[in-house]
């Protein structure tokens, strides 16, 4: 449920409103605007009484009841874009921001050529695996600690925020340390215990869709980070499974407008993981700039070849840095800049 304010309401009437409220043992996320004060209400048994005992208060405006399954992700809490600051930046603004890197970190060398080519070629954010969410129990699980200290080591000597996954709810203290944004990878949409704990981390977040969720169970997970105040919630979709089998995941491209229509938050489209393959990259990340994403977060390597995990969908650095210079042209053409 969600009260609006009047324009002007005082102190006092918001009160009396979070009080009534709260008698009812629901909670409050306040929304204060330049001009007007919107109260969330959040509780699982709001439905149950009516929308009179807050529309009789002094101050309130409108009383309305979001129908949709989540609540603070979407736009009828909150109007206007969300904007997640970050040193220098925002994401969500006019500004395309660029996170690039491995896959997973996997040593010094690899990791510090890999930061300052995609420094230098115009990425805003480090990415790069210390944990690595991996299919099977077989293959590379990541450096784990070492991995942690590797992208501290790259982030101090280039200056540039990182961006690294988030596995286990044990791990978010120390994953926070290091990292400038949390990443819940595809596989952990759901996974509803690390939401509730990254939730109330302070450290953005980057929720990428999980490949099998629709855009409604996306939004509903992130509104599990929203619950948990987390003010920085960053969507990323990376492609979902479908029939189609000549790409390894299908770019749904679609879900970004999609997600502006009906949510707040910032969307970032991950190319490499839906591409499988570094030929496909480039043209899914113009067509996410095109479809309105606010950044893209892309998997480049120094040597793809040698790579020890996601090889194949790795950009080069050559390649990374001619894929910068093309988006330039496709920002400027829908108004945004890289
Ligand atoms: C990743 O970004 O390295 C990753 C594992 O992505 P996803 O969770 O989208 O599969
Ligand atoms: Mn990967």
């Amino acid at each position: 449920m969600i009260i609006g304010m009047k324009t002007g309401a005082s102190e006092d009437e918001i009160n009396t409103v979070v009080e009534k409220v709260k008698s009812y043992g629901w909670d409050v996320q306040m929304n204060i605007g330049t001009e007007k004060t919107v109260i969330a209400v959040l509780g699982s048994n709001t439905g149950q009484v009516s929308t009179d005992i807050f529309e009789v208060l002094p101050g309130v405006e409108t009383v309305t009841r979001i129908m949709k399954p989540y609540k603070l992700a979407s736009r009828e809490v909150k109007a206007t874009n969300t904007k997640v600051p970050l040193d220098g930046f925002e994401i969500g603004g006019k500004r395309i921001i660029v996170m690039a890197g491995p896959c997973a970190v996997e040593s010094e060398e690899q990791l510090m050529e890999a930061a300052g080519l995609v420094k230098e070629a115009g990425a805003s954010v480090l990415r790069g695996g210390a944990f690595k969410p991996r299919t099977s129990p077989f293959s590379f699980q990541g450096l784990e600690e070492k991995g942690l200290e590797l992208l501290q080591q790259a982030k101090e000597k280039f200056g540039m925020p990182v961006v690294t996954e988030i596995v286990d709810v044990g791990d978010v203290d120390a994953v926070s340390e290091t990292a400038d944004i949390l990443q819940v990878g595809s596989r952990n949409m759901q996974n509803f215990a690390l939401l509730t704990a990254v939730g109330k981390s302070k450290r953005p977040v980057v929720l990428k869709r999980g490949f099998s969720c629709t855009v409604t169970e996306w939004l509903t997970a992130a509104d599990y980070l929203l619950a948990g105040g987390n003010k920085g919630v960053i969507l990323c979709e990376r492609g979902i499974r479908t029939f189609e089998d000549s790409i390894r995941f299908s770019m749904d491209i679609t879900a970004v407008p999609v997600i502006k229509k009906y949510s707040h938050l910032p969307v970032i489209v991950d190319p490499s993981h839906a591409a499988g393959h570094y030929s496909l990259v480039p043209a899914i990340a113009k067509a996410a700039i095109a479809a309105g994403a606010d950044g893209l977060l892309i998997e480049v390597h120094p040597n793809p070849e040698e790579a020890l995990v996601d090889g194949l969908q790795s950009l080069t650095p050559v390649k990374f840095a001619k894929l910068m210079k093309e988006l330039k042209g496709i920002a400027e053409s829908v108004g945004r800049t890289i």
